[in-house]
Formats: structure tokens, sequence, C-alpha cells
């Protein structure tokens, strides 16, 4: 797996053999504090100057890294080092179970291009799309593309493997890497679209988020999904299917069914589903068409509509308990909630921390819940993540 490097409890390496090491540790530097300059990449390393500048050509050379000119302080202004963000090195797929989205982004994970279209159930028509916008991307960035990363809303093995399971589109082992591989030509790796969405928050999200080295994500969509970080890194578990608390008991008689039936699980009383079944519930409406209509209870929230409100505030309510319940048993340094319901973070964010507080029996001193900020799609950045992730790790993702 590909391990973030903590920079803080970093030991340079010194031999010869490990230089690759204290290459990628400059790398990270320039990454994560560039743009920066050879004498304080020397500084905070502790490496001599000579060696740093010995690895910063090799870095220069290799296209990863340019140079760049800093403010003049009187004199000559000084040069300082930076990631080079001119072209596309990554092409990031998120196959979501409405919508599937395909960008190219560059080595800071910003997105260059995007492109979009309405997930089909039939698989074929689906992976057909997807691999001929992959190939018209691949064409015209000239040979730039390292690889493909894709997120989808089911179990993964492992980034280099594939998939189990889409539970909500009912689609069991479709071979998605292996198909995207063989037609491209390139490496291709895949995840889990809540680990994604952690992996993305580990790699470009905000310092304070990307510097906890255990944190996790709670990504509400139809179903829920947790990506849980472990010291750095995403924890997998066994055969990679970790992180699936939508299914824990969380009472009895939800408002709608969790994918496998249950009326007691998280999922079932705090999904995006559980808050359209509450809201056609109070309008006496029924048959709501899922995500399309969560999408609409938050823009009717937003305009003041009280139903889609209390809908909402509910659900957060259940939100707030499952996560009660990975505090107490997980204790992370914080815990991120994605999905849209992040559009009307003021709106639900003291029902989902009172509830987690007061569902604590032992009064942990550290309810620390806060927004994703990664935007809409943060399985998207997630993605091309899994690229970028294998670039500047220190553990190759073997
Ligand atoms: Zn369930």
């Amino acid at each position: 797996m590909a391990k973030r490097i903590n920079l803080k409890l970093v030991n340079v390496a010194r031999s010869d053999t490990v230089r690759s090491i204290n290459r990628q540790i400059i790398l990270n530097y320039i990454r994560e504090e560039g743009p920066i300059s050879r004498a304080d990449i020397a500084k905070m390393t502790d490496l001599q100057r000579s060696t740093v500048s010995l690895i910063v050509e090799e870095l220069i050379d290799t296209g990863l890294i340019n140079e760049v000119y800093g403010e003049s302080s009187g004199g000559r202004p000084p040069q300082l080092l930076s990631l080079k963000t001119t072209h596309a090195v990554a092409i990031g797929v998120e196959l979501g179970k409405k919508t599937t989205s395909i960008a190219t982004a560059d080595l800071s994970g910003r997105i260059l291009e995007k492109e979009q279209f309405l997930t089909e159930i039939d698989i074929d028509k689906t992976l057909n799309r997807v691999i001929e916008i992959i190939k018209h991307f691949v064409q015209k960035n000239n040979g730039s593309i390292e690889g493909i990363g894709v997120s989808v809303p089911g179990m993964v093995e492992s980034w280099d493997s594939d998939v189990l399971i889409i539970p909500h589109l009912n689609w069991h082992h479709p071979g998605i890497a292996q198909k995207i591989r063989e037609a491209i030509g390139l490496p291709v790796k895949i995840e889990n679209d809540a680990n994604a969405a952690a992996l993305a928050e580990l790699w470009l999200g905000r310092p304070k988020v990307k510097n906890a080295r255990d944190f996790i994500l709670v990504y509400i969509t139809k179903g829920i999904g947790t990506g849980i970080v472990f010291d750095g890194e995403i924890y997998r578990g066994k055969n990679g299917v970790a992180g699936e608390f939508g299914h824990m008991t969380i009472g009895d008689n939800a408002p709608i069914a969790c994918a496998a039936g249950s009326y007691r699980c998280w999922e079932a009383f705090a999904s995006e589903r559980a808050a359209v079944a509450r809201y056609n519930a109070l309008t006496n409406k029924t048959n709501g068409t899922e995500s399309t209509n969560f999408s609409e209870i938050i823009s009717l929230a937003i305009s003041g509509d009280e139903k889609a409100q209390i809908a909402l505030k509910e659900t957060a309510k259940y939100i707030g308990i499952g996560i009660s319940n990975l505090i107490q048993g997980l204790s992370p340094e914080m815990t991120l909630v994605g999905g849209k319901i992040v559009q009307v973070w003021d709106l639900v964010k003291d029902e989902i921390i009172n509830s987690a507080v007061n569902s604590i029996c032992q009064g942990y001193p550290s309810v620390n819940i806060i927004p994703s900020t990664l935007g809409l799609s943060p399985t998207l950045k997630g993605a091309f993540s899994l690229i970028l992730a294998n670039k500047f790790s220190l553990v190759r993702n073997a």
C-alpha cells in the first residue's frame, strides 16, 4: 500500500543504497512546502546541501519539478523549486451509481479536463464509454498520462486486483480494471469510493486533515461507506473490504431497507435514501427516485422548506449516532463527513455533532467532526490520488 510519509518523524536515510528514499522525501517536501529553496530543504531534512542539489537535478531531469523565481528582497530573486504542474499525469474515473465522471489531473491533483455521462446498468455499455473517453484523453496528452485510477461504489480486494461486487448496480466480478488495462495499456489502480475519498483527503486535503495520521471519512450516498486512515495509510483489512460500517446495527424500523434488505443498519437510517424516505413520508409522497430527489431535498431545504429541513435533520441525527460508535471504537483524531449532505452543513452540523456527543457513553474529549472540503466529488479526486500516491509514497504499491 502507498503510505504517506510522516515528514515530522522522518529520519533521513544516509546510505547510497537508500538514496531513493531521500529522493521521495525531497519530492514530498517540494510537493507540500513548495515553492521552496534548496537551502530550506537541506535545513529541514538535515541532508547535505550537495546531496539535495544532486537529487534536485535528477528530479528536474525527470520532469517532476521545475525551478521558479521567488520574490526578490533586493538582489537577485531566489530560485525556488516547485512541482511541475503544466501537464496531465493521471486520469481518474469515478464510477458512480448514477453518474460516471472521468478527468485528467496534474501532479498536484488539480483537475484539468472532465467529462461525465449517466452510468448505465449494462456493464459493457458503461465500460465501453469509459474506455472511449480515456483513449481520447490519453491521445490528447501525447504520452504524459502515467496511469488511471478508478473509484467504484463497491468492494475491491486491492489497488491492483479488481472489484468483487457493486451492490447498487448488481455487478458481480465486473473485471473493470482488467478491461481498462487491456484496452489502454497503462497501469490501472482501483479502489472503493469511500477509501478513495479518504485517500484524496490524505493526499490533497487541507493541512489540518492531511497532517492527521488517523481519521475516518464517512461517505454518505445512497449507502454509507467509511474510509479509515490509520497511521497515514488506508486501513483495508482482509481482502480489502474493511470499513463496511454502513451495515452496523443502529436500531429497529428504519425508514428504508439497506442494500442487503435489513431495516436495522446505519445505511437504512442515515443514507440519502433514508432522508428521501423521511421527506416522502412527511409530504405523503411515494416512490421517490432516490438520488435526484435527494438533491431536490437539499435545494428545498436551502430555500427554507420546513419538511425538507426536518427530513435532513432527522437523518443527521442518525449520522451522528453512527459516528459515535466509530469514535468509541477507533478513537480517530477527526471524523470527516463527505457527500451531498455537506452542501447543507450549517443546517445539519449541530444535529450530527450533538447526537454523536450524546451517544458516547464515557465522555471522550475529542468529538471532532468536520465536513470534507474536496467538493462534490471527493471520490474523483480519490481516483487520481491512487496514481499520485503511488508516485509520492515511500512504500510502493506492490
Ligand atoms: Zn445492511
